[in-house]
């Protein structure tokens, strides 16, 4: 079996930022410990969006090139159990993929379920723990990276750039805010919404220590051109640092919630 979970880190002259990236790889190979039986037709959708989130794993180290910090990576993919889902979460072991059964996650015993938990999301988990536990006097700041399909199920999507959050509005607002000023479309809480506990991670993490903790999801077809990706590593970056260095940021009583004209 290929290691379920592996970092990085470069030295951060600035705020510390912890990175997670929940959907960074698409390995399978665990799956032959459960000698289970798997449909070849399956094997498709480990190279598409259900499989991991394409291009996530180099925008996160791509930040890390620029910002500094640690990056904690899933190489499993989440079609053999979601680290960025509760236990409980019904998508946890996703049954299937638009209505079709996924031939090594049909039937699964409680022991082989309590393997999953045991072999990858554990290890996943924990080492973010490590990780804020090693640098918890540097308050760092948690950050999950994930991307999305420009088109879902038929629907065209043209939000390029999204920031989700559970906590934190004025903030993700204002990140959203500086995002935006480099001319991408952006968003809050889309695809979809942290209040809805699909920003599983980065709210455990964050809430468990009372570290500040956001999401981004960045549209994949921007992370497949070299040139785009290196565009956008830069502009979220800035903003990103931008966002920290502000007086009030993820304390109590808050920041502004807008950029000031006199900002821009
Ligand atoms: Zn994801």
């Amino acid at each position: 079996m290929n290691a379920p979970v592996s970092t990085t880190f470069s030295p951060a002259s600035e705020r510390l930022i912890i990175y997670t990236c929940e959907h960074a790889g698409n390995d399978i190979s665990y799956l032959e410990h459960e000698g289970r039986e798997m449909a070849d037709s399956d094997h498709i959708y480990l190279e598409q969006h259900w499989g991991y989130d394409i291009g996530a794993e180099q925008l996160t180290r791509g930040f890390i090139e620029r910002t500094g910090g640690i990056g904690v990576f899933a190489n499993f993919s989440r079609l053999i159990c979601d680290p960025n889902r509760s236990v409980e979460h019904r998508t946890f072991i996703p049954q299937s993929i638009e209505e079709r059964p996924l031939s090594w996650n049909l039937g699964l015993s409680d022991n082989e379920v309590s393997g999953r938990i045991q072999s990858l999301y554990e290890p996943f988990h924990n080492m973010v723990d490590a990780e804020i536990e090693r640098t918890y006097a540097e308050q760092p700041f948690l950050f999950s990276v994930h991307s999305f399909t420009p088109n879902y199920q038929g629907e065209t999507r043209d939000m390029e750039i999204a920031v989700l959050f559970d906590q934190y509005d004025s903030e993700a607002a204002l990140f959203e805010q500086l995002i935006a000023r480099h001319g991408f479309q952006t968003a809050l809480n889309k695809p979809y919404s942290g209040y809805d506990d699909l920003i599983y991670s980065a709210s455990a993490h964050g809430r468990k220590y009372d570290i500040p903790y956001l999401e981004l999801e960045v549209r994949q077809d921007l992370l497949q051109d070299p040139t785009l990706r290196q565009r956008v590593e830069q502009c979220i970056s800035e903003s990103l640092m931008r966002l920290l260095e502000m007086p009030g940021v993820f304390e109590a009583g808050g920041v502004a919630t807008s950029v000031q004209a006199s900002d821009r």
